[in-house]
Protein backbone atom coordinates (compact mmCIF):
# COMPACT_ATOMS: atom_id res chain seq x y z
CA UNK A 1 0.00 0.00 0.00
CA UNK A 2 1.12 3.63 -0.84
CA UNK A 3 1.09 5.95 1.78
CA UNK A 4 1.01 9.70 0.89
CA UNK A 5 4.24 11.66 0.99
CA UNK A 6 4.59 12.94 4.45
CA UNK A 7 3.83 9.41 6.00
CA UNK A 8 6.54 7.15 3.68
CA UNK A 9 8.95 9.52 5.60
CA UNK A 10 7.29 9.57 8.96
CA UNK A 11 5.16 12.24 10.40
CA UNK A 12 7.05 14.67 13.06
CA UNK A 13 10.08 12.94 13.35
CA UNK A 14 12.29 14.26 16.02
CA UNK A 15 10.18 14.06 18.90
CA UNK A 16 11.99 11.93 22.29
CA UNK A 17 12.42 8.37 20.74
CA UNK A 18 8.88 7.02 22.53
CA UNK A 19 6.78 9.61 21.38
CA UNK A 20 8.42 8.83 17.48
CA UNK A 21 7.71 5.05 18.35
CA UNK A 22 3.95 5.70 18.73
CA UNK A 23 3.81 7.80 16.24
CA UNK A 24 4.02 5.27 13.69
CA UNK A 25 0.16 4.80 13.74
CA UNK A 26 -1.51 7.79 12.00
CA UNK A 27 -4.34 8.65 10.68
CA UNK A 28 -5.02 8.82 6.94
CA UNK A 29 -8.37 9.55 5.63
CA UNK A 30 -10.39 8.53 8.91
CA UNK A 31 -8.27 5.75 9.04
CA UNK A 32 -5.39 4.71 11.36
CA UNK A 33 -2.54 3.06 9.36
CA UNK A 34 0.31 1.18 11.30
CA UNK A 35 3.21 2.46 9.63
CA UNK A 36 5.92 -0.44 11.06
CA UNK A 37 2.96 -3.12 10.09
CA UNK A 38 4.85 -4.56 7.77
CA UNK A 39 9.22 -5.14 7.31
CA UNK A 40 9.54 -2.70 4.89
CA UNK A 41 8.08 0.14 7.22
CA UNK A 42 9.63 -1.70 10.47
CA UNK A 43 13.46 -0.99 8.51
CA UNK A 44 13.06 1.84 7.49
CA UNK A 45 11.87 2.72 10.99
CA UNK A 46 14.84 1.58 12.50
CA UNK A 47 17.03 2.80 9.85
CA UNK A 48 15.79 6.47 11.43
CA UNK A 49 16.88 5.40 15.00
CA UNK A 50 20.27 3.12 14.22
CA UNK A 51 20.77 3.03 18.05
CA UNK A 52 18.63 0.77 18.46
CA UNK A 53 20.14 -1.71 16.88
CA UNK A 54 17.76 -4.96 15.89
CA UNK A 55 14.35 -5.42 17.24
CA UNK A 56 11.70 -7.98 17.03
CA UNK A 57 8.84 -6.09 14.98
CA UNK A 58 6.31 -7.94 17.30
CA UNK A 59 7.79 -7.36 20.36
CA UNK A 60 8.13 -3.49 19.15
CA UNK A 61 4.68 -2.96 17.98
CA UNK A 62 3.11 -4.44 21.95
CA UNK A 63 5.33 -2.03 23.68
CA UNK A 64 4.13 0.66 21.07
CA UNK A 65 0.70 -0.27 21.98
CA UNK A 66 1.28 -0.17 25.78
CA UNK A 67 3.04 3.22 25.19
CA UNK A 68 0.24 4.78 23.29
CA UNK A 69 -2.32 3.82 25.92
CA UNK A 70 -0.06 5.53 28.14
CA UNK A 71 0.30 8.70 26.22
CA UNK A 72 -3.08 8.68 25.57
CA UNK A 73 -4.12 8.92 29.18
CA UNK A 74 -1.54 11.07 30.04
CA UNK A 75 -2.75 13.69 27.38
CA UNK A 76 -6.64 13.10 28.18
CA UNK A 77 -5.75 13.02 32.03
CA UNK A 78 -7.34 9.97 32.81
CA UNK A 79 -6.63 6.66 34.44
CA UNK A 80 -4.72 4.11 31.84
CA UNK A 81 -5.38 0.23 31.28
CA UNK A 82 -3.00 -1.09 34.27
CA UNK A 83 -1.85 -3.69 31.67
CA UNK A 84 -0.09 -0.98 29.49
CA UNK A 85 1.66 0.75 32.73
CA UNK A 86 3.16 -2.79 33.74
CA UNK A 87 4.23 -3.54 30.26
CA UNK A 88 6.16 0.25 30.12
CA UNK A 89 7.09 -0.65 33.44
CA UNK A 90 8.69 -4.37 32.92
CA UNK A 91 10.68 -2.89 30.23
CA UNK A 92 11.69 0.33 31.67
CA UNK A 93 13.06 -1.92 34.50
CA UNK A 94 15.36 -3.90 32.35
CA UNK A 95 16.96 -0.49 31.09
CA UNK A 96 20.66 -0.10 31.97
CA UNK A 97 22.48 2.83 31.18
CA UNK A 98 26.29 2.88 31.97
CA UNK A 99 29.43 4.69 31.45
CA UNK A 100 32.42 3.25 29.66
CA UNK A 101 35.78 5.04 29.13
CA UNK A 102 37.17 6.18 25.95
CA UNK A 103 40.17 8.35 24.43
CA UNK A 104 37.12 10.77 23.47
CA UNK A 105 35.75 10.77 26.72
CA UNK A 106 32.94 8.35 28.45
CA UNK A 107 30.45 7.22 26.27
CA UNK A 108 27.03 5.68 27.97
CA UNK A 109 26.35 1.93 26.93
CA UNK A 110 22.19 0.83 26.71
CA UNK A 111 22.13 -2.57 28.55
CA UNK A 112 19.11 -4.84 28.08
CA UNK A 113 18.67 -3.90 24.83
CA UNK A 114 16.73 -1.45 22.70
CA UNK A 115 13.14 -2.23 24.03
CA UNK A 116 13.96 -0.98 27.25
CA UNK A 117 15.32 2.41 25.92
CA UNK A 118 12.47 2.95 24.33
CA UNK A 119 10.35 1.96 27.43
CA UNK A 120 12.73 4.23 29.26
CA UNK A 121 12.13 7.18 26.93
CA UNK A 122 8.10 7.00 27.88
CA UNK A 123 9.20 7.04 31.59
CA UNK A 124 11.08 10.23 30.78
CA UNK A 125 8.08 11.81 28.92
CA UNK A 126 5.54 11.18 31.23
CA UNK A 127 7.58 13.04 33.87
CA UNK A 128 8.78 15.87 31.59
CA UNK A 129 4.89 16.58 31.90
CA UNK A 130 5.20 18.03 27.89
CA UNK A 131 3.16 15.74 26.47
CA UNK A 132 -0.04 16.24 24.05
CA UNK A 133 -1.90 14.71 21.71
CA UNK A 134 -2.50 16.65 18.80
CA UNK A 135 -6.12 19.11 18.73
CA UNK A 136 -6.66 18.31 15.38
CA UNK A 137 -9.42 15.06 16.15
CA UNK A 138 -8.76 13.80 12.55
CA UNK A 139 -4.89 13.30 13.57
CA UNK A 140 -3.60 10.67 16.34
CA UNK A 141 -0.54 11.79 16.82
CA UNK A 142 2.16 13.32 19.55
CA UNK A 143 4.39 15.46 20.80
CA UNK A 144 6.10 16.55 22.97
CA UNK A 145 5.66 20.69 23.58
CA UNK A 146 8.28 23.02 24.17
CA UNK A 147 5.72 25.79 24.00
CA UNK A 148 2.63 26.24 26.35
CA UNK A 149 0.48 27.58 23.39
CA UNK A 150 1.25 24.78 21.15
CA UNK A 151 -2.04 22.60 20.07
CA UNK A 152 -1.32 20.98 17.21
CA UNK A 153 1.41 18.37 15.65
CA UNK A 154 2.50 19.91 12.59
CA UNK A 155 1.72 23.75 11.41
CA UNK A 156 1.60 23.09 7.55
CA UNK A 157 -0.80 20.12 7.88
CA UNK A 158 -2.58 19.99 11.34
CA UNK A 159 -2.80 23.70 12.38
CA UNK A 160 -3.96 24.69 8.85
CA UNK A 161 -6.24 22.34 8.14
CA UNK A 162 -8.03 23.57 11.61
CA UNK A 163 -8.16 27.36 10.36
CA UNK A 164 -9.22 26.49 7.28
CA UNK A 165 -12.15 24.46 9.00
CA UNK A 166 -13.18 27.78 11.45
CA UNK A 167 -12.99 29.64 8.14
CA UNK A 168 -15.25 26.88 6.14
CA UNK A 169 -17.55 27.26 9.49
CA UNK A 170 -17.61 31.32 9.25
CA UNK A 171 -18.63 31.21 5.93
CA UNK A 172 -21.36 28.58 6.36
CA UNK A 173 -23.09 30.75 8.89
CA UNK A 174 -22.94 33.79 6.99
ZN1 LIG B 1 -1.83 16.57 14.05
Amino acid sequence: MRYPHFVTTFPLLGEPLAVDLANTIARLRGRDVDLIADDAGLTAWLSLHPQLGAVDGDELRALRGAIREVFQATAETRSADPDAVTAVNAAAFRCLATLTSTSDGPVVEWGGGPLPVIARSAVEVVAAASLRGCANHDCVLFFAHGDERRKFCDTRTCANRARQARHRERHAQA
